[in-house]
């Protein structure tokens, strides 16, 4: 499904005007940070959640510091154990590299696994498009949203959103499973279903949880072992990660792991977690005999390189951050249009896309830092988007941010307006008179004009006749041009 940012006031309005939606989603935020905070309870108190949090942030700054060499050790050792590393510039050059293994080798039917980048590249609808290949979901969530028609409404918690009997109702009808009111069941009836797609599957398509520069595996998690028999039992497997998304060693990669599933499901450790080496040896019963790994770049490295942005790249992807926002807990996931909706997909989606198409992201955060403030690897989601905002507001070739012209004579005439206590206090005249024959009773309640949308959910009160500094001076005192 192709995602853009582009309809989200209009689809944010929309999800605030549900009947309970709002009440809704902070319940659902809050059990899942609560079941998280319990899994992170693990490192001890605040202080020893702190360390721990403080040890992945080296480990993540030591990726980071030392991108370019690991990339290159990953490929040779990836190499050597018989993958094969191929390199994509951006989206359209990954999903085009995968039609080619397609076509090489024959395909025709794919198993999906459940990605956020695989959802950036929107590999199925190319699948679907231009392959001859039939292409299915072997994750829950994926397949849901993909009967509904929804966009991921989490990053790891997909159908966050809905309840079991919307789950089961759905299920019903696409795959016929009996209707139940037992979880337990409805797993069961699912992973039959999976299964039996997954054995006939002759290519499986995986993200990566994090590749492994010192032995050139790659480690995937997941609950349900779906993408372990897709991937055992499919010929070939072609595994996407991003560039930023490799460790030096496996030690690194668990640890980092263990705080990304503590953070996103809440789990103290994933049900299956394997670490795939490369293609099937000789005398092996299972493995795809090819592994292809595409690294994607899409914006990153340009981000990597202008140092203002590279923290964007810390990210492990979570989703804590999402469940503590409270434009999210608002509005829900579908407004972001982007498959990492919420903080992270606000820092990202710019480097991604540019700041012309995704200001409404950049510009939907309050700068509360509770995102900052959980994240697991101290990524600085504040810095970053009043980062956006200041290059927006200046304008920026490489992140193609045209100026708004009207939102800068604003902001000008209100510098000058402040600059001074004399205009000060003459804009206020003219300010008053313009709110207040605008008032219905004792608030103004809509305004035309620049700041009219200001006024769709918020109220302003109408503006006294008289200043506080002129109260002041009826009480005897002067102030001088600096207000004292
Ligand atoms: S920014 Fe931090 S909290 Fe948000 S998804 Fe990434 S690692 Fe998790």
């Amino acid at each position: 499904m192709k995602l853009t940012p582009r309809n989200f006031r209009k689809l944010a309005r929309e999800e605030i005007a549900k009947e309970g939606q709002s009440k809704k989603l902070i319940k659902k935020c809050h059990e899942l940070n609560v079941i998280q905070e319990e899994a992170m309870s693990y490192y001890g108190e605040q202080d020893g959640q702190d360390r721990a949090r403080g040890i992945a942030g080296e480990i993540r700054t030591n990726t980071l510091d030392n991108l370019l060499e690991l990339l290159v050790r990953f490929e040779v050792n990836a190499s050597l154990n018989g993958s094969k590393v191929l390199w994509a510039e951006n989206g359209d050059e990954a999903v085009s590299l995968i039609g080619q293994i397609i076509k090489q080798h024959n395909i025709k039917r794919v198993s999906k696994s459940k990605s956020s980048l695989l959802e950036e590249i929107n590999i199925s609808e190319y699948i679907k498009t231009k392959t001859d290949a039939s292409i299915y979901h072997n994750n829950l969530g994926d397949f849901i949203n993909e009967e509904l028609k929804s966009p991921p409404f989490h990053l790891n918690n997909p159908i966050l959103n809905l309840e079991l009997e919307e789950i089961v109702a759905t299920l019903h009808k696409s795959i016929g499973i009996p209707l139940t009111d037992n979880p337990s069941d409805v797993a069961s009836y699912v992973n039959d279903y999976f299964r039996s797609h997954n054995l006939k599957a002759d290519m499986s398509i995986t993200g990566v949880n994090q590749a492994i520069a010192s032995t050139g595996s790659i480690l995937i998690v997941e609950n349900a072992g779906n993408i372990r028999i897709a991937t055992a039992n499919s010929k070939v497997q072609v595994a996407v990660m991003s560039i930023e998304n490799l460790c030096d060693n496996l030690g690194d990669a668990f640890f980092i792991n263990d705080l990304a599933t503590r953070n996103s499901t809440g789990q103290t450790i994933s049900s299956y977690l394997s670490i795939i080496n490369g293609p099937k040896l000789e005398g092996e019963k299972d493995g795809p005999s090819e592994l292809y790994v595409i690294i994607l770049d899409n914006g990153r490295l340009d981000a990597y390189l202008a140092e203002e942005h590279r923290e964007v790249l810390r990210c492990i992807k979570c989703g804590r951050c999402a469940t503590v926002c409270p434009v999210f807990k608002r509005i829900g996931a579908y407004p972001y249009g982007n498959p990492y909706p919420g903080p992270i997909g606000n820092i990202l989606m710019p480097l991604i896309l540019g700041l012309n198409e995704t200001k409404h992201l950049y510009q939907a955060c309050t700068l509360c830092g509770a995102c900052s403030e959980i994240c697991p690897v101290q990524v600085p989601h504040v810095d970053l988007i009043m980062n956006y905002r200041n290059l927006k507001a200046n304008g920026d070739r490489k992140l193609d941010a045209t100026v708004n012209v009207w939102n800068k004579m604003l902001f000008q005439s209100y510098a000058r307006a402040i600059s001074k206590r004399s205009y000060y206090d003459r804009s206020i005249i003219g300010m008053r008179a313009y709110l207040n024959n605008n008032a219905n009773g004792d608030y103004i309640e809509n305004l035309s004009g620049p700041i009219q949308s200001w006024f769709i959910t918020r109220d302003f009160p109408v503006l006294p006749e008289h200043t506080f500094q002129h109260y002041w001076k009826t009480k005897g005192h002067l102030l001088n041009e600096e207000g004292e």
